[in-house]
């Protein structure tokens, strides 16, 4: 019974297995004994299934087999029913059962796994394969697409019909490894192919299928797929092949640049122009080739030159540099970079009248300044607006009839001649200034004779015509002296009589200013750019550098680019006499100049440039030039320092500081002016501006005076002056400043010494005189010699001792003189080295007042 019972009960199961396995199992099962061999029997085949995975056939059956397991995972329940009736027959062999139903289920998932993973390599295979087609047959991006649609509609539906394995056992095993874990084949397959722009739909289609899932799997993923690299690898290297782009290019660049760096340059290159001077340095040279200092060092070098780039070659040399370099040259001669407005003449038809300028010269005290004060105080439009008078060195005025004059108020010769010694003829007219109760002073006679010099013409102005003691006449006469002839004196020189206090006459000067203006029929042309003469230049504190200077042609304007002197600069700003800002300065037109690079001199000319290279370049040949001239003279500085200590010429020291260059300028003139063969005036320092502590501390240690012209020492430098004692003066009229100088260099030298021969004798004979002494037995041969003279011993014509004559003897008689033609004894104070044949000269100093 139990056997018919537990056959239908196990044929059921065993129909199942069969359906797996076949036959075999049914009947191992009904004979019981050997259920055991039987099911060995089947594990071995099942284990031999996944290690024989390579039998495409055979794998469609497996998947069959998971059905038998839910009977046995079902089992449970109907191994219950199972249970009783074999548990009743044999309870060791329901264990057995049950332990050999746990191993199949087992053994099935392992199949499953391995079977997974065989998919999931192959599937790898598969997506590598196409990755690589991907790559190599990037043109036919779009073909591909088709060809992976194709294909990737079998992995979508892989999972959901294992039938679907269609094309290769590949995609079978893939699609059965999808249907245990589709996570891992599914994003490597899609990934490689997401690349390309076809497999992003893809990525879509599956990312609606599993979602989230697949991404997570995805990350999840990463170290099963770590180990599989082929996919992953594949994609990060893309990926950085994407990131390292930028930096990969720019290292490749490079490398082609330095492996072709020599041919790139030389393709590159450009040939220039290159405009060379007669005398240029070696780093110029490079500067203006666009080429290294260093390379042309190394050129000079292999020409057998030692040069550095600091190093000043001559124009045949860096013509042969420029040469060898691949550019041209382009000689130019020093004149060609400066600028020589004597040569740019403007046309006739282009002048117009422009205002005279006016300087104004006189002797001291004669009213100069207190006339230019007044002249000014007649400017009619200074008068309606009411400016306030800035003293930029020069001013303007406008008369009634609306005529303008120009004057430079920098009065004295001094200044002129200083200007006119750097060839700065600004001046138009001069007017002489003679104090109508003074007569002609040595300073009236300087100016004229300047004047005359500058060829300017001159209008005489006898001023203090208020004063009670004012002759006119008198003044009139006395020029004669001095060629020059009034009108009243039937010549041609205009003469006014003025007053500055009473303004008496300052009409009439004008009158004849313009008068004289208009004889000399001065014009220039305004429409072109600027050309200026600087009268004053200062550093100020708070603006810079800044110069007036007097317009003498063209028309200044504010933003021109100029080169004054040695400095180049740009106009930032003009200020006139009434320090307003004006846009723009005419002819004649004196004005203040900001923008200046440095600090020129009263003289320098101001031209205006086409642009800042120009002016540079103007100013820095300049320069050059300048310290060329300064190399040039120090030799014969040089010489003069010997000759002075030969001669044993006094120096007289001193510092001088003024509130504008023009009056340092001129009292560094006139202070030259007083130095003579026996002492000289040594300018140790000469600058603008107030009395600093580095002037003093100068002062200080070469025990020089400090002259400060209209300034005053700073609070630091008062301390300085009074620790040090300092010696201190302080001018405002360069003629007191000159005077005083002068007088102090006087007691500096001492009173004159001059030396009177009296007479002269030859030592005959010596003998002694008293313990000590030796007397000389001399006969006289000229003059005489007297008691108490100075004498000088000389043995072949060296001087061998100055004395004195301690006594003087004749016939053991004291006597006060020998006349010449007589012998005498002498006995010569502190000197015992006397001999026979030496001469004796007698002399006596005297001593007479220094006149400079
Ligand atoms: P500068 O040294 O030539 O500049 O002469 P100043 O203008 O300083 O004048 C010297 C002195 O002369 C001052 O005291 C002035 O007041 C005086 N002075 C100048 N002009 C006149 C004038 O026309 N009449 C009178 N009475 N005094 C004058």
């Amino acid at each position: 019974m139990s056997d018919s019972n537990d056959t239908p009960r196990e044929r059921k199961p065993l129909g199942l297995k069969r359906s797996v396995d076949g036959g075999e199992v049914k009947q191992t099962f009904s004979h019981g004994r050997t259920n055991k061999v039987v099911v060995e029997v089947k594990q071995r085949r099942v284990l031999r299934k996944p290690g024989e995975a390579a039998a495409p056939p055979p794998p469609p059956p497996p998947p069959p087999p998971p059905p038998p397991p839910p009977p046995p995972a079902a089992t449970p329940a109907p191994a219950a029913k199972k249970k009783p009736s074999p548990a009743g027959e044999t309870p060791q062999e329901r264990v057995a059962r049950l332990q050999r139903e746990a191993e199949e289920a087992r053994l099935a998932t392992l199949a499953q796994q391995t079977e997974r993973e065989a998919a999931e390599r192959a599937a790898a295979i598969e997506a590598e394969q196409r990755a690589r087609e991907a790559n190599r047959e990037a043109e036919e991006a779009a073909a591909k697409k088709a060809a992976e649609d194709a294909k990737a509609p079998p992995a979508t539906e892989a999972p959901a019909e294992p039938a679907a394995t269609a094309e290769a056992p590949a995609s079978a095993l893939a699609a059965d490894g999808a249907a245990g874990g589709e996570s891992a084949p599914a994003p490597r397959r899609f990934t490689p192919v997401a690349r390309p722009e076809p497999k992003r739909p893809e990525v879509k289609k599956k990312d609606d299928k599993r979602g989230a899932p697949a991404d997570t799997a995805d990350r999840g993923g990463d170290k099963r797929r770590s180990g599989k690299l082929t996919v992953t690898k594949a994609l990060n290297e893309d990926e950085g092949r994407r990131a390292r782009s930028l930096a990969a290019l720019k290292r490749a660049r490079e490398k082609e640049r330095r492996l072709h760096g020599g041919p790139a340059q030389k393709r590159e290159k450009q040939v220039r122009d290159v405009v060379v001077p007669e005398a240029i340095t070696v780093q110029e040279l490079a500067n203006r080739m666009a080429e290294k200092g260093a390379d042309l060092v190394k050129a000079l070098f292999n020409m057998g030159m030692m040069v550095t780039v600091n190093q000043t070659i001559d124009q045949d040399t860096a013509e042969l540099l420029v040469e060898e370099f691949g550019h041209n040259i382009e000689r130019v001669s020093e004149s060609d970079v400066d600028i020589v407005s004597a040569e740019d003449q403007d046309p006739e038809e282009t002048l117009k009248a422009r205002p005279p300028v006016v300087t104004i010269m006189g002797h001291v005290d004669h009213g100069k300044t207190s006339l230019l004060d007044a002249l000014r105080g007649t400017d009619v439009v200074r008068g309606e607006a009411g400016g306030i008078t800035q003293h930029i060195g020069a001013y303007q005025i406008q008369t009634k009839g609306g005529d303008k004059v120009t004057f430079l108020d920098t009065p004295g010769h001094a200044a002129f001649t200083e200007m006119r010694a750097r060839g700065a003829n600004v001046t138009d007219i001069v007017i002489l200034v003679v104090a109508g109760d003074d007569g002609i002073m040595p300073q009236t006679i300087e100016a004229i004779n300047h004047t005359k010099a500058a060829g300017v013409p001159m209008i005489v102005a006898i001023t203090k015509a208020d004063r009670e003691e004012y002759n006119p006449q008198k003044i009139r006469e006395r020029l004669l002296e001095h060629e020059v002839i009034v009108e009243a004196m039937s010549g041609d020189v205009q003469d006014v009589e003025v007053s500055a206090k009473t303004k008496a006459g300052l009409d009439e000067l004008v009158e004849k200013i313009l008068l004289q203006a208009e004889l000399l029929e001065l014009k220039a042309r305004p429409d072109r750019d600027a050309e200026a003469t600087v009268v004053e230049a200062q550093l100020d504190k708070g603006r810079g550098p800044v110069a007036t200077v007097l317009v003498t042609r063209g028309t200044l304007k504010r933003g021109d680019t100029f080169v004054v002197g040695t400095q180049s600069g740009r106009v930032r700003a003009l200020v006139d006499d009434k320090g307003k800002q004006v846009k723009e300065a005419g002819p004649s037109f004196p004005v203040e100049v900001l923008g200046l690079g440095g600090v020129p001199m009263a003289g320098d000319q101001l031209t205006v440039v086409e642009n800042e290279q120009r002016a540079r370049e103007v100013a820095s040949y300049r320069q050059e030039k300048a310290t060329e001239k300064r190399t040039a003279l120090a030799p014969t500085n040089f010489d003069t320092m010997f000759a002075g200590l030969q001669s044993n010429v006094v120096e007289f020291p001193v510092l001088v500081k003024a509130d504008v260059q023009g009056s340092v300028e001129a009292i560094v003139s006139a202070l030259h002016n007083l130095s003579n063969d026996d002492i000289k005036v040594r300018v140790l320092h000469a600058g603008v501006g107030a009395i600093t502590e580095s002037d003093v501390q100068l002062a200080a240690a070469s025990k020089a005076p400090i002259i400060g012209f209209n300034v005053r020492p700073n609070p630091k430098a008062r301390d300085l002056v009074k620790r040090d004692n300092v010696e201190m003066k302080y001018f405002d009229v360069i003629y007191h400043l000159t005077e005083e100088i002068s007088k102090e260099m006087i007691g500096e030298l001492g009173p004159l010494k001059v030396e009177n021969v009296m007479g002269r004798a030859q030592v005959k004979e010596v003998f002694k005189s008293g313990k000590r002494d030796k007397a000389a037995g001399l006969l006289v041969e000229e003059g005489v010699i007297r008691k108490g003279l100075h004498a000088r011993l000389t043995r072949d014509d060296v001087i061998v001792s100055a004395t004195t004559i301690a006594s003087l003897r004749r016939f053991k008689d004291d006597v006060d003189e020998v006349r010449a033609g007589l012998e005498c004894g002498v006995v010569l104070a502190d000197t015992n080295d006397i001999r026979a044949g030496d001469q004796l000269e007698v002399f006596e100093v005297e001593e007479r007042e220094r006149t400079l």
